[in-house]
């Protein structure tokens, strides 16, 4: 099998064609770059130290100014899980000259996820999702940076289908909106998984503990989807691109009265100072109000 864009020997064939070793790293660069088009501040990278999240960093480390980027781990708990992941983001980001460094829940919240998870009623990936989301948010604005995620393609069609099916157009249509960049979301799972072989990346970080136990909707839809897409190559970008013509929801923005951050018209408070409230932690002010 050769290379759809040269003559060299494809050692990966994905949805989007077979692809050299050198090809398919173009491809995915130049897919990000389209992505960070005309943006020109500094960029926060969210950094699980999973290999979307290394990925990230290397196609963003030659597609964008290194002097403007900064990686940063969030980790939930004390101990066990992401120690690993943090030593190797910490190694991977040295490797590429980017800063790097790691903040815990314990620090910004006052709780470990654990702690959080104890003591309140939801299921721990509610709690993790919504701190982990202002975790981030306040990081930018303390770096006066914008957020960037490694969320692919794979992650886009999921989370857009979950919210079509909780009957929430206006949540589907939120991936389209800029206030994150997603430099990989036009880029397949399996993309990454290749590109990640191809530069050398570690594999793979350890799974989440919660979701071993607890499979959610979301691990459901991921195996279906994979499914069709092996029937159907080329279903999820065909998905996510209809979307996209559809533009991004308009939405009134309010501040939430405890900690100034924005969020939704009908909300006083928001999602992550009402789970705070129930759990005992704390949410840090917004710095610039
Ligand atoms: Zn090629
Ligand atoms: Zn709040």
């Amino acid at each position: 099998m050769k290379c759809s864009l040269c003559n060299k020997r494809a050692f990966f064939k994905g949805p989007l064609g077979p692809f050299c070793e050198g090809h398919l790293i173009e491809s995915v660069r130049e897919r990000a770059r389209k992505e960070i088009e005309g943006v020109n501040e500094k960029i926060l990278l969210a950094v699980s130290g999973g290999k979307d999240s290394l990925v990230l960093m290397d196609v963003m480390a030659h597609i964008y100014d290194k002097e403007k980027l900064v990686a940063v781990t969030v980790v939930e708990g004390a101990g066990r899980y992401r120690l690993k992941e943090v030593e190797v983001a910490k190694a991977f980001a040295q490797k590429l000259g980017i800063r790097y460094y790691y903040v815990t829940f314990k620090e910004l919240f006052g709780l470990t996820l654990d702690e959080m998870v104890s003591k309140g009623r939801l299921s721990p990936c509610t709690y993790c999702g919504v701190f982990r989301r202002r975790a981030l948010e306040y990081l930018a604005e303390k770096e006066g940076a914008i957020v960037a995620t490694g969320h692919t393609l794979d992650d886009e069609a999921h989370t857009a289908l979950l919210n079509l099916l909780r009957g929430s157009w206006e949540d589907v249509l939120k991936i389209n909106s800029r206030v994150r960049l997603k430099p990989l979301r036009k880029v397949y799972e399996v993309e990454v998984a290749a590109y990640a072989k191809v530069i050398g990346v570690p594999f793979q970080s350890e799974e989440c503990p919660y979701i071993v136990t607890r499979p959610s909707l979301r691990a459901r839809l991921r195996e279906r989807l994979f499914e069709l897409e092996e029937v159907r190559p080329g279903t999820l970008i065909r998905w996510r691109e209809a979307l996209e013509r559809l533009g991004s929801p308009k939405r009134r923005v309010k501040y939430c009265k405890l900690c100034g951050y924005p969020t939704s018209p009908d909300r006083e408070i928001c999602r992550a100072c009402e789970l705070a409230m129930e759990v005992g932690a704390r949410v840090p002010k917004r710095l610039r109000p």
